[in-house]
C-alpha cells in the first residue's frame, strides 16, 4: 500500500541525519514523502527514484515533527493559526484542554473565572459541543495539529449552578454525556485541575465516575494534582487510584515538586510514581523551566522565591516586573499589592533545577510547553521549550542524547495519546517532519525578554506541506485534528 513504486513522490530529503523518534540510535539515510505520508525511510540508497522536489539536507537532523504534550492554544490555534511561536520550535501539533481548562463545552454569560480566563474572555466560549470546536479547527486550518483533551472545570462550569460542592449523579451523567459526544468526534481524552477552585470540590469519586466514559472511547486521563507542594505524594496516590478505577491511562501534568520547602523531593516522587507505572500506564510531561506559571494568585504569594508578573488588567504598565519591587514602588506589602493587580498573571520561580533535571531525564516525561499564549509578558516555555531540551539540556549540559531528547518529544508523546500515525519517522506514518541543525538548535526566549523565536530549526512540514521555513521559502497551513489513526 504504501511501496515506493505506486508513484513519484513528492518529496525525496536525502543526506538527512535521521533520527527516527523512537529514540534508535540516528543515521544517515533518505525519506521520501507523497501527499501527506512518508512512502519509504533507509538508509543512504533505498530511494532509487527521483521526487518532484529533491532536497538534499547535507547532513541536516531530520525528525519527526514535534508533539507538545501540554498546551492552553485551544484559541490561538483559531485566532492566530500561523502558530509562529509554536511551528518556529519544530511542533507540528499540540495537544490541548490541559488542566481542566477547555474551550469546549462552556458558555459564560459574565467574565470566565480563574483559571477559565487564560483562554480568554465570555466571546471566547463559544463551543457547546466537540463538533462545533471540531468544525471551527477543519475551517480555520491552522498551522499545526490539533489533539483535543476536555477539561473537568469547563464541565463543571457548563453544568453545575454551585461549583464548590461534589457533582451530583445527576450533574455527573450530563457532563458524561458531554464526554461522550467529545469522544465521538476526535477528542482524545480528558483533563482535571483539581489544584484549581474551578475543579477542587470535585473529589476521587466524581473524578473516576466521569473517567469512565473516556474510558470507554479508549481516551487517556491528564491531570493538574490537587497540590504539587507538601502533598505531592498524596496527590499522586489519589492520581492513580481515580486513573485505575476509571481504567484510563494516566497523565501527570507538568510533573514538579514546588515551593521551597519541597526542593529535591522528586528523589520521592520519581520512584514512586516509577514503581506505580509498573502496574498501570502512567506517564507526564514537563517543561524545561524552574519557573511556573497561571494566574496570580493570593494563596500562592510568597517571599521566599521571586514572582514576576506575566498581566495584570488594572496595571499593565507592571507586566514584566517582580512583585516585591511592584509593592516597593507602591509603599504596600506583595500580599496588597497582588489584590490591587487583580485579575493578573504570574511566574512563579518555585522549582529547584535538580528536580527539573532528574523529572526530565525520567523514562516516562514528555516535553510539554505549558506555554500561555494570551500572555502580555508570557513565560519563556512559549517559545522556547523544544530548542531549550535539545539545545541546552541534550547538547549542552548533556542530560541525555539527542535521540532521547526527539523521542521524549515525538514517539513516546505519540505513543501515549494514542496518536498512532504520528510521532515517527516510518512507511505509513504522517509526513510531520522538522529539520534543525544540533549544533546550534537552541533557545533565545528569557524571563526578561520571553517573545523570541527559537534558533537552528530550519524547516518543518505538517501533513506533507511546507509550513514553516527559516529562510522565507513559501508555506501553506495544513493541520488537522487528530485523534487515533488519523
Ligand atoms: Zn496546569
Amino acid at each position: 500500500m504504501f511501496s515506493q513504486q505506486d508513484s513519484k513522490p513528492d518529496w525525496v530529503f536525502r543526506n538527512a541525519r535521521i533520527i527516527d523518534g523512537t529514540g534508535a540510535p540516528s543515521y544517515l539515510g533518505e525519506v521520501a514523502v507523497r501527499g501527506d505520508v512518508i512512502t519509504a525511510v533507509g538508509p543512504v540508497g533505498t530511494i532509487l527514484e527521483q521526487g518532484t522536489n529533491e532536497i538534499d539536507l547535507a547532513g541536516l537532523a531530520l525528525a519527526p515533527g514535534f508533539i507538545d504534550a501540554h498546551t492552553h492554544d485551544d484559541r490561538i490555534v483559531l485566532d492566530a493559526p500561523d502558530m509562529l511561536p509554536k511551528i518556529s520550535q519544530g511542533v507540528t501539533t499540540v495537544v490541548v484542554g490541559n488542566c481542566g481548562i477547555s474551550l469546549v463545552p462552556v458558555q459564560f454569560s459574565s467574565e470566565p473565572p480563574p483559571p477559565m480566563n487564560l483562554l480568554g474572555n465570555a466571546a471566547s466560549y463559544q463551543f457547546p459541543t466537540f463538533a462545533d470546536y471540531a468544525a471551527a479547527i477543519a475551517s480555520v486550518k491552522p498551522a499545526i495539529n490539533v489533539a483535543a483533551l476536555i477539561g473537568h472545570s469547563a464541565l463543571r462550569l457548563a453544568v453545575m449552578p454551585d461549583i464548590t460542592v461534589k457533582a451530583t449523579d445527576a450533574e455527573i451523567a450530563r457532563m458524561g454525556d458531554m464526554l461522550t459526544e467529545a469522544m465521538e468526534n476526535g477528542a482524545v481524552g480528558w483533563s482535571t485541575g483539581l489544584f484549581y477552585p474551578t475543579n477542587a470540590a470535585a473529589d476521587a469519586d466524581e473524578v473516576a465516575a466521569l473517567g469512565r466514559y473516556v474510558s470507554e472511547h479508549a481516551g487517556v486521563y491528564a491531570t493538574h494534582m490537587r497540590n504539587e507542594f507538601e502533598n505531592v505524594l498524596e496527590s499522586i496516590d489519589e492520581s492513580v487510584a481515580t486513573a485505575k478505577n476509571a481504567g484510563t491511562p494516566l497523565i501527570i501534568s507538568h510533573h514538579k515538586c514546588a515551593g521551597v520547602e519541597n526542593w529535591g523531593r522528586t528523589e520521592q516522587t520519581l520512584p514512586k510514581i516509577a514503581a506505580l507505572a509498573e502496574e498501570h500506564p502512567i506517564n507526564f510531561d514537563v517543561y524545561p523551566y524552574s519557573a511556573g506559571s497561571t494566574n496570580l494568585r493570593a494563596d500562592l504569594m510568597t517571599d521566599t522565591y521571586p514572582i514576576m508578573i506575566s498581566w495584570s488588567e488594572p496595571h499593565p504598565e507592571m507586566t514584566g516586573r517582580y512583585i516585591v519591587d511592584i509593592a516597593d514602588e507602591w509603599g504596600v506589602d506583595i500580599h496588597t499589592a497582588t489584590s490591587r493587580l487583580q485579575p493578573a498573571g504570574a511566574i512563579y520561580f518555585q522549582m529547584d533545577e535538580d528536580d527539573v533535571r532528574r523529572v526530565l531525564s525520567s523514562d516516562l516525561s514528555m516535553i510539554g510547553s505549558d506555554g500561555l499564549p494570551h500572555d502580555v509578558h508570557p513565560h519563556p516555555r512559549l517559545w522556547g521549550t523544544f530548542p531549550r531540551v535539545l539545545g541546552h539540556y541534550s547538547r549542552d549540559v548533556g542530560l541525555f542524547n539527542l535521540e532521547t531528547a526527539v523521542h521524549k518529544m515525538t514517539g513516546l508523546t505519540a505513543k501515549v495519546f494514542g496518536l498512532t500515525r504520528r510521532g515517527e519517522i516510518a512507511p505509513g506514518k504522517f509526513a510531520d517532519l522538522v529539520a534543525f541543525h544540533p549544533d546550534t538548535v537552541g533557545d533565545l526566549a528569557t524571563y526578561e525578554s520571553p517573545l523570541q523565536q527559537s534558533v537552528g530549526i530550519d524547516w518543518v512540514m505538517v501533513n506533507g506541506a511546507l509550513s514553516f521555513s527559516a529562510n522565507g521559502a513559501p508555506t501553506t497551513r495544513a493541520g488537522r485534528l487528530v485523534h487515533r489513526d488519523n
